[in-house]
């Protein structure tokens, strides 16, 4: 009789999961482990958001296990080597299976666990599950990594990753006289619930990612290139969380474009798949990018130190409009609309010049897609600093961006309910409307609604001389 662990992490699923299909074709018994191991991760372990999602992705997944005959088994937190190992003592266990990761910290601590389990004599094999290409395996002419995406998509997209697996039919038992654990003992979900409006957004775990992608495979996949930008419409996938967490497989998503009556119009959605790989891509090849900027003039930049303006910014209450309204739908529902993280994040840290590791760890404890490769690549390219990032000089402007991405205002209005009745003329812009405007529409400013944190011109125009100060101090003398 062999034994077998296949070691869950961020692959929730049974279909196309390569490390569950080898322990399925080798192992007479097995053990489906998840280990809630936060230390690991550190200093990137999960946020609140993150946790959230685990606990009912984890709940799912022990169901789908269950109907197979062999649920879940859960450590609670430790290191995952020492769970590991009682494991292995305990249960005789002969392989272990995994899919692979590539944030440093678990990429560091994975190649430990290897090397253990080796010496410990267990025939130990890892899968690329989680991304369409390996880091390493795309390079440019002269062998190193891609730091501009274009060419890094041509290479990356011409490669072929495979079909992906289906869900097996049936799992080998357990061993005897496991201890399974629960996934509500990890105490995952929050004290104070605050998660009512995650709850009311989203199903996690693999059904409910698979829906999704068929109901957008059906319907928006189409109409991306047009509405992609709009955030009030329905109008992109909303697969990050799944897609992070592995309850639907890079492979799954890439099939998606069979399924859609016109693949030319669905290019759009593929190419973000990309920039997704791209970030996988970067954070391997460069690990430091997680904390500290990839363009070293940066390194130095004079950032400033204002604990009441990322205040407001978080609770969305800078009193402008669009800004305001994506930090309320990321509180509510732990999510936010691309085209709305990029004004944010351009606020921040342009407007306000506040470090962009600031806007990253906010982001990285509220988002329910917190993903270390996304967003250290997201924060990045808007503060300027990153791979194929927007110019430094490039600083949205909020109000316009509101009016061209929300003329008539549908996604404020839901999101910043005091403005409500104002007119889409003044929506994206209350502090220049004129008093009688303001007084029928029954907004104070300052009262019902704040005035705008900085003037949008002067703080653009100041930060633009910060960065002429460090190109100068950059440049060759
Ligand atoms: P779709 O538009 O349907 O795209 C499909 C998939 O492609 C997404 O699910 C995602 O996996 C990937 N993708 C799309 N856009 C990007 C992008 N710009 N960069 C990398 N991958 C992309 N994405 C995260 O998954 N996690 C993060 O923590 C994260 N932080 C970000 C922070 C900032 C400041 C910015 C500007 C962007 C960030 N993004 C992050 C990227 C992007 O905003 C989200 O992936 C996207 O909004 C998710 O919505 P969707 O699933 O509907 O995307």
């Amino acid at each position: 009789m062999t034994t077998a662990i296949v070691w869950f992490r961020r692959d929730l699923r049974l279909a196309d999961n390569p490390a569950l299909q080898a322990a399925c074709r080798h192992a007479d018994r097995l053990i489906p482990l998840f280990v809630w191991s936060p230390g690991d991760e550190a200093p990137w372990q999960p946020g609140a958001a993150s946790r959230w999602w685990l606990h009912h992705s984890l709940e799912r997944l022990n169901e789908d296990l269950a109907r197979l005959g062999n649920p879940l088994v859960v450590r609670p937190a430790g290191r995952a080597l020492d769970a590991i190992r009682d494991l292995v003592e305990a249960q005789g266990v002969e392989y272990l299976y995994w899919n692979r990761l590539y944030d440093p910290a678990l990429v560091a601590r994975d190649k430990a666990l290897k090397q253990w389990a080796l010496e410990a004599g267990l025939t130990v094999e890892s899968f690329r599950a989680g991304v369409l290409s390996e880091p390493w395996e795309v390079a440019n002419g002269r062998g190193d990594p891609y730091r501009v995406f274009t060419p890094f998509w041509k290479a990356a997209r011409s490669r072929d990753c495979g079909a992906p697996i289906p869900a097996p039919k049936q799992l080998p038992m357990p061993p005897a006289g496991l201890d399974r654990g629960a996934v509500a003992s990890l105490g995952l979900l929050p004290g104070i619930r605050w998660d009512a409006g995650l709850a009311a957004t989203w199903r996690p775990g693999e059904a409910g990612g698979h829906d999704l992608l068929e109901d957008f495979a059906d319907g928006a996949a189409e109409r991306y290139g047009q509405v992609r930008d709009l955030p009030a419409e329905p109008g992109t996938s909303r697969l990050s969380p799944y897609l992070h967490f592995g309850e639907v497989s890079p492979r799954q998503a890439l099939r998606l474009i069979e399924r859609v009556q016109d693949p030319e119009a669905a290019q759009p959605w593929l190419r973000q798949l990309y920039w997704r790989e791209f970030g996988h891509h970067l954070l391997f090849h460069f690990p430091h990018t997680a904390e500290a900027p990839l363009d070293p003039r940066f390194a130095d930049f004079p950032w400033a130190d204002d604990e009441p303006a990322l205040a407001a910014w978080q609770a969305g209450t800078t009193g402008i409009p669009m800004v305001d309204a994506g930090m309320r739908e990321l509180w509510h529902t732990g999510w936010m609309h691309n085209r709305v993280r990029m004004l944010v994040a351009s606020l921040l840290t342009k407007n306000l010049l506040l470090p962009w590791q600031a806007g990253a760890r906010w982001f990285w404890d509220t988002l329910v897609d917190a993903d270390l490769a996304n967003n250290s690549l997201g924060w990045q390219w808007t503060a300027g600093c990153g791979a194929d990032a927007a110019p430094y000089f490039r600083i949205f402007n909020p109000a316009l961006q509101g009016e061209r991405f929300d003329p008539r205002g549908h996604y404020v209005r839901r999101w910043v309910p005091e403005l409500a009745q104002l007119p889409e003329r003044w929506l994206h812009r209350p502090w220049e409307a004129p008093q009688a405007v303001l007084d029928t529409a029954d907004v104070r400013l300052g009262r019902d609604y704040p005035r705008p944190l900085v003037d949008l011109a002067e703080s653009r125009a100041a930060a633009l001389d910060v960065w002429e100060d460090l190109k100068a101090t950059n440049s060759p003398a």
